[in-house]
């Protein structure tokens, strides 16, 4: 089919290219999703902040998305390198539960963090631990076609197998030879060499094992995400999403085992990473102390949605700062839109479609272009702002926008009126209070004459006069 006329940057090809779905009007969407060992910080909330902008926007263009997210909860090691402890065991170890309390809590809290930002349920939403046969099934087709080798710790996967394997992350394999201990797990015959399978270690009893056809044990991380997508997805997918990090080493060993294992290529279309939250020195500001999570976040009094709303001033191929500074200015930006969105709520009757066109494609061409939220952002504040466009206009494209934005225009609360304090105003203010309460008001009209030049409003309240700039 045609083009779509929409361009996403795609990691395999270093630029940004059509988007072509193998369906005229399906998407096949599959993201990485947690390791549910611990809850997971606002870093990797913008990798799903991310999907969901991209689910929604192809929703906005008619494409009916089919997303997977998986739950990893088996076989997510400490170190990239098939070495150290599984992150689940280490955390039930630790905690003195079970692997299954362990990952069920931190999947609902995963769940709970999404759902207030806004993010649509993915209509797939698998356990790694609940597909271990798809797992098995896969490895044995890979044993089948010659790809594996076996070791003391496990099952391992030959890259040197297969011709594409540094295409993805554009990797030097022999530069890897040289840098990177061979030896760290004893008979790897190569450092990029993944487990398919991981031996349990003699003695020793794991809470999450299970029987294969090549001894009990566990399977490698890498394998559920090629198992659970082929499952739900089919051999070939559109769009395949997570962090930058996870490009060089896991999504390289994803393609490696779903080309091989399915005999397809390309496995998937348009790869689309994003990148990193970055946290700078960590502490948000040495009175507001660290933070790390959605948690931590609402604690200081911050809504979800302006984290939201602070993840769409950035580009998702742009390493965005998280700092107090910023997020302050992203929750402001955010009351100011909810605020101008609700004034509008009260609006009726109709908008014009030709009014709001040129402004839904200026919209709609930001995110075409491999979705530029910054861009599109500028739009809805050009709407927002607007002294030319009737309230009905603003209203309607409001809320148009905010179908793909998912920062519920249409229903969030109003911020409470914010009044504000300076003390040559406030003295101006009561000045004139007392002029008015004299019968003065020839002085009362030219202070508030004086302040309104200044782009000074008086707003009369309960509690009295109060201030605030217009
Ligand atoms: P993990 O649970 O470690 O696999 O991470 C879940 C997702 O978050 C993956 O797609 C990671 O690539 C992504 N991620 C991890 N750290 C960050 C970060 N600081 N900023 C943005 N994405 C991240
Ligand atoms: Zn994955």
């Amino acid at each position: 089919m045609g083009s779509s006329g929409i361009v996403f940057y795609n990691t395999r090809r270093k630029k940004k290219e059509p988007f072509r779905p193998i369906e005229p009007r399906r998407v096949r969407l599959y993201s990485c999703g947690p390791t549910v060992y611990g809850p997971v910080h606002i870093g990797n909330l913008r990798s799903w902040l991310f999907s969901d902008l991209l689910k929604r926007f192809l929703i906005s263009e008619g494409f009916s998305v089919t997303q997977v997210i998986n739950i990893t909860d088996v076989g997510h090691l400490v170190s990239d390198g098939d070495e150290g402890e599984d992150k689940m065991e280490l955390a039930a170890r630790r905690s003195g539960e079970s692997a299954e309390e362990i990952a069920a809590r931190y999947t609902e809290l995963w769940r709970q963090d999404r759902a207030a930002l806004g993010c649509l349920e993915p209509e797939h939403n698998p356990r790694a631990s609940e597909h271990i046969a798809e797992q098995i099934e896969l490895g044995q087709k890979l044993e089948a076609g010659g790809y594996l080798y076996r070791i003391e710790d496990g099952i391992y996967f030959d890259v040197s197998l297969f011709p594409r394997y540094t295409e993805l992350a554009g990797l030097d394999l022999e530069g890897q030879r040289d840098v990177q201990r061979i030896d760290a797990v004893k008979g790897k015959r190569h450092p990029a060499d993944f487990a398919i399978w991981k031996f349990a270690e003699p003695g020793v009893k794991r809470l999450q094992e299970w029987d294969s056809p090549w001894g009990r044990g566990f399977p490698g991380w890498h394998l559920e995400c090629s198992a659970m997508a082929v499952k739900y997805l089919g051999e070939k997918i559109d769009i395949h999403t997570g962090g930058i990090d996870l490009a060089s080493v896991h999504h390289t060993n994803e393609v490696a085992q779903s080309e091989c294992g399915f005999g397809v290529h390309p496995w998937v279309r348009h790869w689309m990473h994003n990148e990193f939250l970055d946290f700078g020195g960590e502490k948000m500001s040495k009175s507001k102390g660290n933070v790390r999570t959605l948690s931590d976040l609402t604690g200081r009094g911050y809504d979800p949605m302006a984290f939201r709303y602070f993840f769409l001033q950035a580009h998702y191929r742009q390493q965005q700062n998280f700092n107090a500074e910023a997020m302050d200015a992203a929750d402001t930006g955010y009351r100011r839109l909810v605020a101008v969105a609700a004034e509008l709520r009260g609006v009726e009757g109709p908008g014009s479609e030709a009014v709001q066109a040129p402004f839904k494609q200026r919209f709609r061409a930001a995110l075409a272009d491999d979705l530029n939220a910054p861009r599109a952002m500028a739009v809805v504040w050009d709407v927002a702002r607007s002294d030319t466009l009737s309230p009905a206009d603003r209203r309607d494209l409001l809320l148009a926008f905010d179908e793909v934005l998912g920062l519920d225009l249409a229903h969030a609360k109003p911020p409470a009126q914010e009044y504000e304090s300076d003390p040559r105003i406030d003295g101006l203010v009561a000045e004139r209070q007392a002029a008015r309460a004299g019968k003065d008001f020839a002085t009362a009209d030219r202070i508030r004459d004086e302040l309104d030049a200044e782009g000074i409003g008086i707003v009369d309240t309960p509690e009295g006069p109060r201030w605030r700039r217009k």
